[in-house]
């Protein structure tokens, strides 16, 4: 392989500026060019919907390059959006007509709130994914609002866990039976629903949202069953959809996401898609995935980089998520879901403290830990190693 002159990466945020941190560590000493649609440096996401929205950390404390920037040797032009891409000329068009031409391209353009549909902006309506979202969302909540929460995904979660400790009243409604059923099943999604309700939240459950109310701003949440909620401020959480307008007609795949072989290649080798907006074939496990979840972001990134070099080989890890809600921090590994084995393996339910394990397939597939990191990690290796649900359950007794 002919060595890069020049590689390009869209998105300047976790994957992005990762994907460029380890392009030099592994000694690519090429032009190297970040560009990202938002005009802020990059900046860490989790905690926008935690210390940030509490307003124990400030802007300035989330800023994810803590080296010097001079140490990257890098061009960042932020505030640029990239609007079209062609593979064959090897150039990617900015807003305003630009055309960038690179010989490595890195797509980290990662994902964007789902909106609920038929309802209008109004004043007091609030998605959180950005900077810019969580500061609005903290200007509104020292104004002391009622809070309904749309989605009982992990904005959902988070956000309710730190309204409720700057004691607002908050009402989290979900459509599912349960909060967090994609990435935990419904047992363990009742687990943190009665988390949020000791700790004081209203939790709706199997209910939707059939309109957003209110004369310029928000003033009530109608539900699919008729009754309605009074609010102030509604934050609404439903998912993401990965970033990837700018690349229709390009001819890469896209399907809920930039479709990658297993060592992240996009179709031509030279283009590499890593952190929420990609998806690839995961060889451990034997399936497609797309993860949208920080650590996922960071490992891809690093796999993309050393693709981009030469280096790749298949990128196969477990997928890792945590999330902190009141004092419990949440650890899901691997894969959990409805249909699954489960075996609490050590604390209780009721405790609150917990490590539970998921069986697929005759293998052990997940774990789910509260306030219990260091087992978390331990069963972490385990799945990595492919061990069968027997072995689990006998390591368990151990
Ligand atoms: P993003 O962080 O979404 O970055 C993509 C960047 O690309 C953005 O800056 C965007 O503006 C830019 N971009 C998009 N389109 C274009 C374009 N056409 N041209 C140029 N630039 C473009 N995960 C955890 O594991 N634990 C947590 O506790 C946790 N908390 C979270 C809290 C919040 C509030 C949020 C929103 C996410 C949280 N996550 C957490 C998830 C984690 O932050 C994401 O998985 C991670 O940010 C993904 O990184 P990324 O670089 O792939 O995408
Ligand atoms: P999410 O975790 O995917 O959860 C969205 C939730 O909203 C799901 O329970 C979903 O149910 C529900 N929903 C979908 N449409 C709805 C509707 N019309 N009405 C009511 N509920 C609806 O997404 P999120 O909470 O919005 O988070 C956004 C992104 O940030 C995700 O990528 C997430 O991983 C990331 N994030 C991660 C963390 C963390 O890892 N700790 C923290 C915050 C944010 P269905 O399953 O039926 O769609």
């Amino acid at each position: 392989m002919a060595p890069r002159r020049h590689i390009l990466v869209v998105g300047a945020s976790l994957a992005g500026l990762r994907g460029c941190e380890a392009l030099r560590r592994e000694g690519y000493d090429g032009r190297l060019t970040l560009l990202g649609a938002e005009s802020h440096e990059p900046y860490d996401r989790p905690p926008l919907s935690k210390q940030l929205l509490a307003g124990s950390m400030q802007p300035a404390d989330v800023a994810l390059r803590r080296d010097p920037w001079d140490d990257l040797a890098l061009e960042l032009r932020l505030g640029v959006r990239a609007e079209r891409l062609d593979p064959n000329a090897r150039e990617v068009t900015l807003a305003g007509g630009e055309r960038v031409a690179y010989d490595g391209l890195l797509i980290a353009t990662g994902a964007t709130p789902r909106k609920l549909r038929g309802v209008a902006p109004l004043e007091g309506l609030h998605v959180l994914r950005s900077l810019d979202d969580a500061l609005a969302i903290r200007r509104a909540l020292e104004k002391g609002p009622r809070v309904v929460i749309v989605g009982g995904g992990f904005i959902g979660a988070e956000v309710a866990a730190t309204c409720r400790s700057l004691d607002l009243e908050v009402t989290l409604v979900e459509a599912l039976a349960q909060p967090c059923v994609r990435g935990l099943g419904e047992t363990l999604g009742a687990v943190v629903a009665d988390l949020h309700r000791d700790h004081g939240v209203d939790v709706r459950l199997g209910v939707g949202v059939q309109a957003i109310e209110g004369a310029g701003r928000v003033e009530r949440v109608r539900l699919d069953d008729g009754s309605a909620l009074a609010a102030d401020l509604v934050v609404v959480g439903i998912g993401v959809v990965p970033e990837v307008g700018w690349l229709e007609g390009s001819g890469l795949r896209l399907r809920d996401g930039v479709v990658c072989d297993a060592s992240c290649a996009a179709g031509p080798p030279e283009v590499v898609a890593a952190g929420d907006v990609a998806r690839w074939h995961n060889p451990r496990f034997g399936e497609e995935m797309r993860v949208e979840h920080w650590t996922h972001a960071v490992e891809q990134a690093e796999a993309c980089a050393r693709q981009l070099l030469g280096a790749g080989e298949p990128f196969a890890p477990v997928p890792y998520v945590w999330s902190d809600q009141y004092d419990r921090k949440l650890q899901i590994a691997g894969r959990v879901g409805d249909g699954d084995d489960l075996r609490v393996v050590q604390g209780s339910f009721e405790e609150r403290r917990f490590v539970v394990i998921a069986g697929r397939g005759g293998r052990l597939s997940g774990v789910v830990g509260m306030n219990r990191p260091a087992p978390v990690m331990r069963w972490k290796r385990r799945i990595a190693d492919g061990i069968s649900w027997e072995e689990a359950l006998a390591a368990a007794e151990a």
